[in-house]
């Protein structure tokens, strides 16, 4: 099976019926970088940057986010990477940032609610990021957005800080994109007022299923109770994906739902043509596109989901299709 893979890392993943899909990675460390050119990627979809401070025992200098950040870059090359922005609190804990106890980490002081009230942490982070990419392509995404003002008051920050530094003389990113995590169903009902402030969006489908069954991801008892391919979800995940065609804003999913090569089947067959995954996923999951007829799985997909009687679950329903397909 290796072999196998190892024999479709230079083939683009293209679906029988023409279609180009995007692979990326998830990464967080410089170990994970020599694996992106083995695999076969299109570029890193989701780099976690709060890995680096987890790692550490005190917090990360400037300057040592700022290398991390361009040995990124460096090894991407010319393929794409995007950074999301400290995603800190919950059950991600930084022992030297003092935090109280919660008794609902999940829904507590974390990610961009963290961020935006200590603007000293992320704007260090910014502008790490910022003259990290001098001269080159930056995309940076937020986590955790439940309402657009947060995003307004994100965006306010990388603003004032590109400025500051291209006062300061520093070379700035050629081009900037911003973008917000989808994971707080929230935001499934103001799609096209924060599309109308991104240039992309990016589903953390793990976060996202999380809150959206109330269930939680971390808990073995239940996590395994509710369905993540199930009509509901796929359906919000299909409202996302038309939110971002009507307001032409690029949609990627970089939850673990894209790591397996079933669900990232199904994924294909709503309509992503990005999805960011595991690195060990690249594999397999080229391998189930180069099969894969994606216009057919759309429209049998489709009719499945609108289905007031269908009998039998989604995951079934796409069992019996990867095997008679
Ligand atoms: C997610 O929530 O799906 C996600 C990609 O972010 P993380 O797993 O780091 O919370
Ligand atoms: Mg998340």
């Amino acid at each position: 099976r290796q072999e196998r893979y190892r024999e479709l890392r230079d083939l683009p993943a293209e679906t029988r019926d023409s279609e180009r899909i995007k692979l990326l990675v998830n990464a967080g460390l410089l170990v994970d970088l020599p694996q992106l050119a083995d695999a076969g990627a299109d570029g890193i979809g989701l780099f976690r940057t709060e890995l680096q401070f987890m790692v550490a025992s005190a917090m990360p200098k400037t300057s040592e986010q700022e290398r991390l950040y361009a040995a990124v870059l460096d090894a991407a090359g010319e393929k794409p990477v995007t950074f999301r922005t400290l995603d800190v609190g919950g059950d991600k804990v930084l022992p030297y940032l003092h935090q109280s106890p919660e008794e609902n980490p999940a829904l507590g002081y974390r990610a961009l609610r963290l961020a935006l009230d200590k603007p000293g942490l992320m704007r260090t982070q910014l502008r790490a990021l910022l003259r990290a990419a001098g001269g080159r392509e930056l995309s940076v995404m937020f986590p955790m957005v439940t309402d657009i003002d947060e995003l307004r008051q994100a965006r306010d920050l990388i603003s004032r800080e590109f400025k500051q530094q291209t006062r300061f003389g520093h070379v700035m990113p050629r081009r900037l994109k911003l973008g917000a995590m989808i994971e707080v169903p929230s935001m499934l009902y103001q799609l096209d007022e924060l599309m109308a402030l991104v240039d992309f969006v990016s589903i953390g489908s793990n976060d996202l299923f999380q809150f959206f069954c109330a269930v939680d991801r971390g808990n073995t008892q239940i996590a395994g109770r509710f369905d993540d391919l199930s009509p509901p979800f796929f359906k919000a995940l299909r409202d996302i994906l038309r939110a971002g065609e009507r307001n032409a804003v690029s949609v990627t999913l970089c939850g673990e739902l894209a790591s397996r090569p079933l669900s990232a089947m199904a994924l294909i067959g709503l309509g992503f043509r990005s999805i960011s995954m595991t690195t060990s996923a690249i594999g397999p999951v080229k391998s189930m596109i180069l099969e894969l007829d994606a216009g057919h799985l759309a429209q049998e997909l489709d009719s499945f989901l609108e289905d007031r009687f269908r009998m039998g679950t989604l995951r079934e329903f796409l069992t019996t299709y990867a095997e008679t397909h």
